[in-house]
């Protein structure tokens, strides 16, 4: 089987530590990012530095269009897809729900969960067995947000990633006649830029406290999973999430 992954979301955080240790375990890897070019390619750097090919790939992961491009230019540039890896994600700016845009709301909908299906989609339609393609290994990122229900930072974004949990069992059921494994990864709190985006910098130190390791992770850490869920070594594993949240 060839290995040959698209990342998105992989220019930064818990993104680009699944693209390095993708190409750590010998894959070829796709990094697509929104708007950080240059974070994108230094990510593509170091997956050539571990010798494996890597292309760089900019695309808003909610409009279908260039869903369906993003698949195409990873094919054109890598060969046939056998891993997916959806960490393209937002939590929007934290507040009550009582107090939140609808805006707000909607775009962390519609990239968490909307890009993550559609990406989804078009990944079983390359995999699938019974269209040609090779099977493959499906990882989406989930959130302890999930269980915990972010009361009074952002219930929506919660929300998206109790939608993650759902599709990540049904399309598991849905596509393993298909020879498609498809997970989640729920890490907890986690190092990277994702919580001054939220617009509270201080966000991972206010919380570290609730943490039973007493430390927040690095994306790092997140991506261990990750890679081991891409992995043949996770061949009989499918529609689980492994909680990576440090017992929080
Ligand atoms: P991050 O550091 O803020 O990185 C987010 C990534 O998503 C960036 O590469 C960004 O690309 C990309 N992105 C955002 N909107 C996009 C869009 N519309 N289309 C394509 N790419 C887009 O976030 P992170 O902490 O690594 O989070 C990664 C995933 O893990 C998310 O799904 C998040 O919900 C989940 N997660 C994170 C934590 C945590 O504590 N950090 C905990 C649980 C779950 P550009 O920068 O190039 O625009």
């Amino acid at each position: 089987m060839s290995k040959v992954v698209l990342v998105t979301g992989g220019s930064r955080g818990i993104g680009a530590a699944a693209c390095r240790l993708a190409a750590r375990d010998g894959w070829d890897v796709a990094v697509n990012y929104g708007r950080e070019k240059e974070a994108a390619q230094a990510v593509a750097a170091q997956v050539q530095a571990a010798g494996r090919r890597a292309v760089v790939l900019q695309g808003d992961v909610r409009d279908e269009e260039t869903v369906l491009r993003l698949f195409e230019q990873t094919e054109e540039a890598l060969g046939p897809i056998t891993g997916l890896v959806n960490s393209a994600g937002i939590t929007g700016r934290i507040s009550k729900l009582m107090d939140a845009p609808a805006e707000e709301m909607r775009r962390t909908l519609d990239i968490n969960v909307m890009g993550t299906l559609l990406c989804c989609r078009e990944a079983v339609r390359r995999m699938a067995r019974s269209r040609g393609g090779q099977g493959g290994s499906i990882v989406n990122l989930s959130s302890r947000a999930a269980k915990l229900g972010s009361p009074n930072e952002f219930v929506w974004y919660a929300a998206s990633k109790g939608a993650i949990d759902s599709l990540t069992l049904g399309l598991a059921r849905e596509a393993g006649p298909e020879g498609i494994r498809v997970n989640a990864v729920a890490p907890g709190l986690i190092l990277t830029d994702i919580h001054a985006a939220a617009g509270d910098a201080g966000r991972v130190e206010r919380l570290t406290a609730g943490v039973p390791l007493g430390r927040p992770g690095s994306a790092e850490e997140s991506a261990e999973p990750i890679a081991w869920l891409l992995s043949d070594a996770a061949s009989y594993i499918s529609g689980t999430v492994i909680d990576a949240g440090a017992g929080r």
